[in-house]
């Protein structure tokens, strides 16, 4: 029986991503939208979730992709209404609340998808698989976009809980997070917040590796121009860098790989088989350390950011 899917927040990844990447995914259908200003031809649309799920549309999961504030009530709203749930990255706000969510999907037997689409890209797992046989010296991570380019207008990215640069970063994490064979933890954490915001333009952090090995990583929201989104790692075998967010792989400086992108087609394509499976896949690991770098960080102003 195929998934009749709701999907919350019609906004831009929801346009971009989302749609596109339901209708291509067999399993999968999707019969509603909640959206405060959005609406789409041809699906029933309801304002918020709530109308969504007391309606008489039959739905049996719902795809968050609104602003992760927010997000914890319209997930318990729909866990508790015995729906399974998709979480857009970040999973939420805090970690408390996705622990909830966590054990209230448990409790009520329906599946919750916490996605990372960074994942997804073509090169994360062989790089996964490489780097188990290899050692490591160290990483080093430099994730800088345009946030005008990005997220313009995106006020939510710029309040508490809207994490600011790490909404991309957390991305790098979710990939480090995946293919380093060891754990790591953060030792140091510098945050540059522009006077008039509430989350930070840029971060610089350190952390360390079972073993010694240093892992770096530099968030930069300033980055005109072309775009970076690059894992280098050293290793005693020669180099393996990680270029185009996950999709590029070139090793000891002969290229391995240059994938299209199926994030999206990924994500679904696993949320259909963990609902057949009966099975939830939450990993809060990358969200564990954009906490510790607020725990720890050491804040700094930078001038004013005007969108
Ligand atoms: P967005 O363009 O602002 O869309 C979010 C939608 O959620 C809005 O259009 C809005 O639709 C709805 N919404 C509900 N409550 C809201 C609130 N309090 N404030 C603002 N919007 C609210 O954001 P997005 O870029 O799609 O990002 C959504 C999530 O996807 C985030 O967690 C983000 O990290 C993740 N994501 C984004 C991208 C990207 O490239 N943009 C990529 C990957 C993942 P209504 O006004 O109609 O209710």
């Amino acid at each position: 029986m195929s998934i009749r899917l709701g999907i919350v927040g019609l906004g831009k990844i929801a346009r971009d991503q989302h749609l596109g990447a339901i209708e291509a995914t067999g399993g999968i259908e999707l019969v509603a939208v909640a959206s405060r200003k959005a609406t789409l031809d041809g699906v029933a649309s309801f304002n918020d979730i709530q109308d969504l799920l007391s309606s008489d549309v039959e739905i049996n999961a719902v795809s968050l992709c609104t602003p992760p504030q927010g997000r914890f009530e319209q997930a318990m709203a729909a866990i508790e209404a015995g729906k399974h749930v998709m979480l857009e990255k970040p999973p939420g706000a805090t970690l408390s609340e996705v622990h909830a969510l966590e054990a209230l999907a448990k409790e009520k037997g329906v599946t919750l998808f916490s996605t990372w689409h960074s994942r997804e890209a073509a090169a994360v797992e062989p790089t996964r698989a490489l780097l188990a046989q290899r050692t490591i010296r160290s990483v080093a991570v430099e994730w800088k976009e345009d946030v005008r380019h990005w997220h313009p207008g995106q006020a939510w990215i710029w309040e508490p809980g809207g994490l600011g640069v790490f909404d991309p970063g957390i991305n790098a994490l979710s990939i480090v997070t995946r293919i380093m064979p060891v754990p790591f933890h953060l030792v140091r954490s510098d945050l540059f917040f522009p006077e008039n915001r509430a989350a930070p333009i840029a971060a610089s952090l350190v952390f360390e590796a079972v073993g010694g090995m240093a892992v770096t990583a530099e968030f930069d929201w300033r980055q005109t121009g072309p775009q970076t989104w690059d894992i280098r790692i050293d290793t005693e075998e020669g180099p393996v860098v990680v270029t185009h967010g996950g999709s590029r792989l070139t090793v000891d400086g002969e290229q391995r790989m240059v994938e299209e992108d199926r994030e999206y087609r990924n994500l679904y394509k696993h949320f259909v088989q963990l609902v057949g499976e009966g099975r939830s896949d939450a990993d809060f690991s990358p969200l564990v350390h954009v906490a510790d770098a607020f725990l720890l960080g050491r804040r700094h102003a930078v001038e004013p950011f005007e969108d």
